[in-house]
């Protein structure tokens, strides 16, 4: 029944290859999190047997739930919206949280981790293409965002993610990525205390070979290695 999740990994592991070498870049700068979002424990220790370790989940209870049964190490990832009175169900737990779009979140972020002494590793979500289905902060208020969480001292920004628009074609979105990736740079530049620009999250089933072209580090594939999902 899952069998096919070995094919699909090494389909998508040939195109990250692929994609790496048109442009002259070293694979290793790429790292798969393949999201298992509505899929059972079962396709992760399949995609895990394969060598996965990186997984990425969009609801805290989903993934409460799929802690508990899982006991390999996974490194997994909060890529969904989160809301701040579930911060504390997650922050020990997760390897990085992708969707950071709010200093009242951040806060929050930083006052649990305090309480914990550890400090949280989050990217900020940028809404690239200003739509208004989306969360992330527009790309003009990033700037003021990212200075402020730097004050933050139990949160660790490690870069930035975007999810582009939906679409058939990713050629539309190549102008998105590298718009982020001019973000992404110029933020570097600045050396801001407590922001460390290494992870470039952005890219998924549709669209992460552009966006790898565009300096991806971090891709995000569900549906390329799991198959469709079925939301009842
Ligand atoms: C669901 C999801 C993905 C994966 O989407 P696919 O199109 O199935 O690859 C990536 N990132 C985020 C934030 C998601 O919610």
């Amino acid at each position: 029944m899952h069998m096919h999740i070995k094919d699909n990994l090494a389909e998508v592991d040939q195109q990250i290859k692929k994609a790496c070498i048109k442009v002259g870049r070293d694979p290793s700068e790429v790292t798969l999190i393949a999201v298992s979002k509505t899929k059972p424990n079962e396709y992760i220790d399949a995609a895990y047997k394969e060598g996965m370790v990186d997984f990425g989940e969009n609801k805290v209870q989903e993934l409460r739930d799929k802690m508990e049964e899982i006991s390999h190490r996974i490194n997994w990832h909060f890529i969904g919206h989160l809301q701040r009175n579930k911060v504390k169900y997650i922050i020990d737990k997760v390897s990085l949280i992708h969707s950071v779009d709010s200093l009242r979140l951040a806060e929050k972020i930083n006052e649990e981790g305090n309480k914990r002494g550890i400090i949280v590793n989050i990217l900020v979500q940028v809404n690239i293409a200003n739509e208004e289905s989306k969360f992330g902060v527009e790309k003009e208020a990033l700037y003021l965002l990212i200075h402020s969480i730097s004050k933050l001292s139990n949160v660790s920004v490690k870069g930035l993610m975007t999810i582009a628009p939906y679409t058939d074609n990713p050629e539309e979105n190549r102008a998105f990525f590298a718009k982020m990736k001019e973000l992404y740079v110029d933020i570097k530049s600045k050396n801001i205390d407590n922001v460390n620009m290494e992870i470039l999250s952005m890219g998924m089933t549709n669209d992460f070979e552009v966006a790898i072209e565009e300096g991806a580090t971090m891709i995000r594939v569900g549906t390329g290695i799991f198959g469709e999902r079925n939301y009842k």
